[in-house]
Parts: structure tokens; sequence; C-alpha cells
């Protein structure tokens, strides 16, 4: 186990190496599901194959069975599959995707007790003008951490320039939730926001080499406020009704910069 910086556990570089295995059965799974999404492919659908590729590789899905207080049941399935107004947490179902639509799958795996976590947004067929830029901004959010992310930075410096990437083309960022330290457990500190604003600098904090966190901006085409969207209190959709999307990638700090986990190399 690493050394504890503050509650973050810091990880050593074979600890971080195990991690990116793990990253690489989350990115198979995310490169397949990308190849599979068409019109007319079902939630459940997706979710059936990355449970297989899961199952193959020898990992564990981290979502699978996850309880949260506010929800009805645990989590019922290997993914989250969250469609065009819906951010997170979507339950993967018989829903067929139509052309047109945006899908967030999201997917996490525990290999050899280690974490990887990691998310797209995938255009089914061709998609408006809007969702394309939506698209294209969010993961431009995630690439602008992976440029800023070295030892000495403070995060909120880094979350300042999501924020920026996103709010420049007038699109919002989900406050309600932010990313995490992961490691053996998928959830661990700090919290990683996608945002920065004064009354969250008392939990900021530097980065420093091996610590390892799941960068997840969330940005709406409209409004940033979301809601439940389900009985189950599990789908988090935008309470305006606008579209979402959601890229996410486990990054470790290095000496040098950071190395991402979850790209597949
Ligand atoms: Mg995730
Ligand atoms: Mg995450």
């Amino acid at each position: 186990m690493g050394v504890a910086a503050g509650k973050v556990v810091v990880k050593s570089p074979r600890e971080v190496e195990l991690m990116r295995d793990a990253g690489r059965v989350v990115c198979r799974v995310l490169d397949a599901l990308g190849e599979m999404i068409r019109p007319g492919v079902t939630t459940a659908a997706l979710d059936a194959e990355a449970a297989r590729i899961i199952r193959e590789a020898g990992a564990t899905a981290l979502f699978l069975g996850v309880r949260n207080p506010q929800a009805r049941f645990p989590f019922p399935a290997s993914i989250c599959s969250s469609v065009n107004d819906e951010v997170v947490h979507g339950i993967p179902g018989p829903r067929e995707l139509r052309e047109g639509d945006i899908v967030s799958v999201d997917c996490g795996v525990r290999l050899k007790g280690y974490c990887g976590d990691a998310a797209r947004t995938y255009a089914v067929g061709p998609i408006s003008a809007l969702d394309q830029q939506l698209l294209d901004v969010t993961r431009a959010c995630l690439t602008v951490a992976v440029e800023q992310m070295r030892p000495g930075v403070r995060w909120s410096a880094v979350a300042r320039q999501i924020q920026d990437c996103a709010e420049r083309a007038e699109f919002g960022v989900v406050r309600e939730f932010v990313g995490h330290g992961i490691g053996r457990e998928m959830h661990e500190d700090p919290k990683v926001p996608n945002y920065d604003d004064r009354r969250h600098r008392r939990d900021d904090f530097e980065l420093v080499p091996g610590m390892t966190l799941a960068v997840e901006p969330m940005v709406t085409a409209g409004r940033p406020a979301v809601e439940f969207k389900d009985s189950a209190r599990w789908t988090v959709a935008t309470k305006d009704g606008s579209n979402a999307a959601h890229f996410e990638h486990t990054i470790a700090v290095t000496p040098s910069g950071n190395s991402v986990l979850t790209d597949g190399r």
C-alpha cells in the first residue's frame, strides 16, 4: 500500500502499473461498445457485451451492486448508460438507441485488486451540430486537464481551466457530481471537481507524484442543474432537458507530469 499524503493514498509505481492493467480492460470495453453503438442497439445489449469482456479479462465490474443511500436498489448493471439529457448513472435496459441520440457510457473495473474508471459520450449515427460541439468541448475539457496535471500544480488551477473550456462555449459544468481519487477502491479521497469556486478552496490540494485521480468533466448544453429522472433515484438528468456529455480518464501524476491509465497504452 502506498504512503498517505493527508488522507490521499499515494501509489507506488508498481501499483500504478496494476491500475494501468485495469485501465486497459476499461478501454477495451469502451472501444468495443463504440463499435457496437448504432441505431436500434439497446443499452442492455451494450451492458451484456461489457459484462462479457470484463469477465473474460478476469476483472469485476465496479458498478454492479453499488449501493447509494438515495436509490431504491443497488445498481443492477456493469456499465452506466446515459442517453441525451441523462448525465450519469443511467441504468441499461430495453431502450433502443435512435439516430441522433448521444449516449454516455461509464465503465469501471477491478483487476488484481486495483481499479480503473473511464467514460465516453458517443454519437448514434449523425447528430446535431450542437451535440457534436458538446461532445468536442467535453472531450477538450478532459484534454485540458491532462495537459495541466503535473506535480506542484494545485487542483483548483486545473479545475478553473476545465470550467473555462466549457463556459467559453456557453455550456454548463455539473456541480453535484465530481471526479475522485481511485486506487484499491473506486472512490478514494480527494474529491476532484470540474469547477473552481471559493467555497471549495478549503478542499483544494496540490498534485504530487503517485496520486491517481479519476477526472470526469460532465458538461451540459444548457443550464448545469440536475435532478433524478427515474423513481429508482439512479438516473441523473438535466433539469432543463438539455443534453449532457461525460468524458473520464483515470490519470496518475508522475514525477514529470502525468500518465493516462485508461487510454489503452
Ligand atoms: Mg466513471
Ligand atoms: Mg469516476
